[in-house]
């Protein structure tokens, strides 16, 4: 008997050569060479099925492994890992590398339903010990993951939505493919004793039939080794269907996985992003405030910040309607503040505020590029004039520089300060705080409003 930790690919072919090694003598007669035809087509067959059989479970394992992967950053090691243990996952594999695998899928479902979804680095201790099993990692090593991104402090309610379908779509699905999983090792395991029972059998059969002197006998023992490989063919036909359904569950689930990961990526992106403009939010540009600021307290460049507002917007509204005000928003965000350097952050900060933060800049550098705007706005406001009688408004504008340690609170009040008194002084008009008072920059000329 073949003994029970070895591959099924190996056990068949070993069955195989022993029992055709067996009927070998039997084709120096007639009826021996058909009964040795039936049955080498017999086996030979029941091999092929077994090769399906174990493909189909190498491509279910890629593909779990691939949603896995999907999690991870290309330059964690853990990718590096996770492919190499896809190479070695293929057949032939044993009944107890079969357990380990299921053991550590629950692992790693129990992980992801722990874990932020989007975290895959939080996975390596759950698929640690399935790499230390296949020889991926030595036992001694550690699996080494960047450290997390920082949690994010304020999730939006649409976030936390998102995350909790995730979780309870992860949780669903968890139990299926443990259900799946498990029900797997179990028809292993079975067709493993099949294989021993019809080892059995077939020995008896073979013995009998070398004995046997008379073709009815032989017929007789003919038919009933047929009939068992019959019965393990039919346990391989049940396991080869288990199989191509458990492949379509997980496409099921791969895209199922595919359209969340997707619906949270818009929800994320929305959530920086401001509908009507397509401009980075406020949010965006808070995050990208903090980020400069601290840059610039740690290499010392210049940093500069413009607020600015539209002048008598609201006139636009009440007379021509809060479309045309919408239209008026997005010919300022397209057409007049896209000529910002594309490393200057261009926000639309509130209502019909707008904010620019200038990396490298200094308080010269951004009073040019307001000068720009400035010119960019005259020639729109005439072209989208004569076009269709659409009014742009001027606006007013408050710059601040950064002043070395100054908190990015500190740093927005100066500026929101310098454009108060923009306001203040008649709009249409551009201010800089100093640091030690409002200077005024200049004002500008009237645009049609
Ligand atoms: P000022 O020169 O002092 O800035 O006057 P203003 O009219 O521009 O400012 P005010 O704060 O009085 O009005 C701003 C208006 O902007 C009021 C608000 O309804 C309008 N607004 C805010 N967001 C939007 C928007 O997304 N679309 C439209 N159409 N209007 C908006
Ligand atoms: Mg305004
Ligand atoms: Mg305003």
């Amino acid at each position: 008997m073949v003994s029970k930790g070895q591959g099924l690919h190996s056990r068949s072919s070993v069955v195989l050569d022993k029992v055709l090694a067996l009927l070998g003598d039997l084709r120096a007669t007639t009826a021996g060479c058909i009964i040795h035809g039936h049955i080498e087509q017999m086996l030979g067959e029941m091999v092929a099925d077994h090769h399906k059989t174990e493909e189909a479970y190498a491509s279910f394992l890629s593909m779990l492994l691939e949603a896995c992967l999907s999690q991870i950053p290309a330059e964690n090691p853990l990718h590096t890992h996770l492919r190499l243990l896809q190479m070695r996952l293929m057949p032939p594999l044993s009944v107890s590398e079969l357990g380990a695998l299921n053991r550590c899928i629950e692992a790693v479902s129990d992980e992801m339903l722990n874990t932020s979804p989007l975290r895959g680095s939080d996975l390596a201790p759950a698929l640690r010990p399935l790499l230390t099993r296949f020889g991926v990692l030595e036992g001694g090593s550690a699996v080494t993951s960047p450290p997390a991104a920082k949690a994010e402090p304020h999730q939006t309610q649409a976030e936390q939505r998102v995350n909790a379908a995730y979780r309870a779509h992860l949780d669903e699905k968890r139990e299926a493919m443990q259900r799946l999983q498990s029900d797997f090792v179990e028809q292993m395991d079975e067709a493993v004793a099949e294989y021993d029972a019809f080892g059995e059998l077939l020995d008896s059969a073979l013995n009998v039939m070398r004995k046997a002197g008379d073709v009815e006998e032989l017929e007789k023992r003919r038919l009933e080794i047929i009939q068992a490989l019959e019965q393990i063919r039919s346990g391989h036909d049940a396991l080869a269907e288990k199989f191509s359904r458990a492949q379509e569950y997980l496409g099921l689930i791969e895209d199922d996985n595919q359209q969340l990961s997707d619906e949270l990526d818009r929800v994320r992106l929305l959530s920086l992003t401001d509908e009507l403009t397509g401009l980075p939010n406020r949010r965006a540009f808070m995050r990208r405030l903090e980020d400069e600021v601290s840059r610039v307290q740690r290499h010392g460049a210049p940093l500069s910040l413009v607020i600015m507002d539209l002048d008598f917007f609201k006139k636009i509204n009440d007379l021509r309607g809060h479309a045309a005000g919408d239209a008026v928003l997005c010919h300022y965000a397209k057409g007049v503040l896209s000529i910002f350097r594309h490393h200057d952050l261009v926000a639309r900060y509130g209502g019909e505020e707008f904010a620019v933060l200038l990396p490298n800049t200094d308080q010269t550098g951004v009073l040019r590029a307001l000068e720009k705007v400035r010119r960019r706005l005259t020639d729109l406001a005439a072209q989208l004039n004569e076009e269709g009688g659409v009014l742009l408004p001027t606006f007013s504008a408050g710059v601040a520089e950064y002043s070395s340690g100054e908190t990015a609170h500190s740093f927005i009040e100066r500026a929101d300060a310098a454009l108060y008194t923009a306001k203040r002084n008649g709009r249409d008009r551009v201010e800089v705080h100093t640091g030690d008072g409002i200077a005024e920059a200049r004002g500008g000329p009237r645009v049609p409003g």
